[in-house]
């Protein structure tokens, strides 16, 4: 069996990584993907592994959210071993760093500070409900004694907690050690190439075209390409329709000589339309102080390949006020862009499709890297034709659109999320007229979007705005 594996992020190795595990000597696996990896989400990302740190309102709604936080959970138990296996073991001795995880560590603070809005606390207040509800361990901390937070006074916090099991990890270090372990087994080998088509022939997908022309054939083809699954699909003219994946726009920074070490990810709960701030210790072998701070989110029909002034200037500016004000003049050694594959309605696409021998691992939005050690498993099970819970046929990749949300229960959604961005990014009302004018503003203009589109008993996701207002969602 020859499997061919379209792209080189996180998702396409991983999978590669597990499937070898029970992968007949005669078969093998060949991954393509150009090195240079121009958008990769996998090397954006910080890379926190967090369940918990990621809870809100949302989160156990409806079986769909359920089912990822479940696999959150699941992915977050089988980290370790998968470090341990593709790291060889070996490695983790050579690292300079106590943490039990190669180029990264255990342990996330949780602030929640007064820099956006009330949606802050609501969220904070169900990450502990969660941590107890699921007994986990975590612990209230004086926000003085966080190592490496000195905030600007406006911006401190008052409460904070320590959550013992929530970890990051160097991404760039995974990809290095996947692709070493990879390259050490011969029966993978790697293209240094991308993919311009797929060529399907009757109902059977049938080889691959190179950007320089070289034609690759296979028997399983695995398209992990991140965000532009739907545009290659489009230009191959693939005969199957799936929930348009975009590219979700993040940008992140890594700072060197932050002035004061952190030794752990400190960050805030999620926040309207985006994941609030961050800041992680990225660790490397030959690495001295250096830090990882994010994130930007922009959902966008098409590639973005430069950040834009706007998102650079306020993820600094929060960075230095709400994590570090002595970081003002640390050195920003790197500006990280990269594009989570986000699907229409914001679910993952993992499985087969109705065109023989094509497979799609898509969509995993922002915390595709956390799932990888769950999801690999998940996909070199579907590849080898073997059991998977039928629960995750849920996400299958030619369904119709996940809807979880009525029309009102969306509006409110995005209301408040709306609201929290506008905090974000300075809104200072002065008088309550003013913050309850903007907040009916957004409201009428959101029922007027849910007319527009025909949403009546369905809900537009947050995320989806704006691709809705402009018409990139068929509906
Ligand atoms: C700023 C930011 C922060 C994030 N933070 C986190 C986090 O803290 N924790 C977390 O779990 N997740 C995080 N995420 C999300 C996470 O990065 C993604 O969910 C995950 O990396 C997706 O992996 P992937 O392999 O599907 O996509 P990618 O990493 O984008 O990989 C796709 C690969 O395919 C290659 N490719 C593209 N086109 C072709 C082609 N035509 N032929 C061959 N190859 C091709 C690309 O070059 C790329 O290397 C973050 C994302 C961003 C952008």
């Amino acid at each position: 069996m020859h499997y061919i594996f379209i792209g080189n992020g996180i998702i396409s190795l991983s999978t590669a990584f597990r499937l070898l595990e029970n992968l007949s000597s005669s078969s093998k696996i060949t991954i393509i993907g150009a090195k240079e990896r121009v958008g990769s989400a996998t090397l954006a990302a910080a890379a926190m592994l967090n369940s918990f740190c990621e809870v809100d309102e949302d989160t156990f709604s409806n079986k769909y959210n359920k089912l990822r936080f479940e696999m959150s959970i699941k992915a977050t138990d089988l980290w370790p071993a998968f470090i341990k296996k593709y790291s060889q073991l070996k490695d983790i001795q050579k690292t300079k760093h106590p943490n039990p995880i190669l180029d990264g560590g255990l342990g996330t603070y949780l602030i929640n500070n007064t820099s956006a809005d009330s949606y802050d606390d609501e969220n904070y207040n169900l990450i502990i409900k969660a941590l107890k509800k699921y007994d986990q361990p975590y612990q209230p901390v004086e926000p003085q004694d966080i190592p490496g937070y000195y905030p600007n006074q406006k911006d401190r916090t008052n409460h904070a907690i320590f959550i013992r099991n929530e970890g990051w990890i160097n991404p760039n270090s995974t990809i290095n050690s996947l692709e070493q372990y990879l390259g050490n087994d011969g029966r993978v080998d790697f293209v240094n190439e991308n993919v311009k088509f797929l060529n399907q022939r009757n109902n059977k997908l049938d080889h691959l075209t190179l950007v320089s022309g070289k034609k690759i054939s296979g028997d399983k083809f695995l398209l992990a390409s991140g965000s532009n699954v739907t545009d290659l699909l489009r230009d191959s003219k693939i005969d199957i329709t799936i929930p348009r994946i975009f590219y979700g726009v993040g940008v992140s920074v890594l700072i060197s000589n932050p002035k004061e070490y952190l030794s752990n990810c400190i960050r805030t709960p999620n926040r309207g339309l985006a994941c609030g701030i961050y800041a992680s210790p990225f660790m490397s072998r030959d690495s001295t102080n250096k830090v990882v701070a994010g994130a930007t989110n922009l959902i966008s029909p098409r590639p973005i390949f430069k950040p834009r002034i706007v998102e650079v200037q306020s993820l600094l500016e929060n960075v230095k006020n709400q994590i570090n004000l002595k970081m003002y003049n640390s050195e920003l050694e790197k500006i990280n862009i990269g594009w989570r594959p986000t699907s229409a309605d914001t679910y993952p696409l993992i499985g087969p499709t109705s065109v023989e021998g094509l497979y799609i691992a898509s969509g995993t939005k922002r915390d595709g890297f956390h799932q990888a050690p769950l999801l690999s498993k998940i996909l070199s099970s579907m590849l080898s034709g073997e059991k998977v819970d039928k629960k995750y046929k849920w996400f299958h990749p030619e369904r119709n659109h996940i809807r979880t949300l009525t029309r009102e229960q969306a509006i409110k959604k995005s209301v408040k999320h709306l609201m929290s961005a506008s905090y974000q990014h300075g809104f200072s009302p002065g008088l309550y007229t003013t913050e309850n004018k903007l907040r009916n503003k957004y409201k009428d203009d959101l029922e007027k979007l849910h007319d527009d589109v025909g949403a009546i008993n369905w809900g537009i996701p947050t995320d989806m705005l704006e691709m809705y207002r402009y018409n990139q969602i068929k509906y």
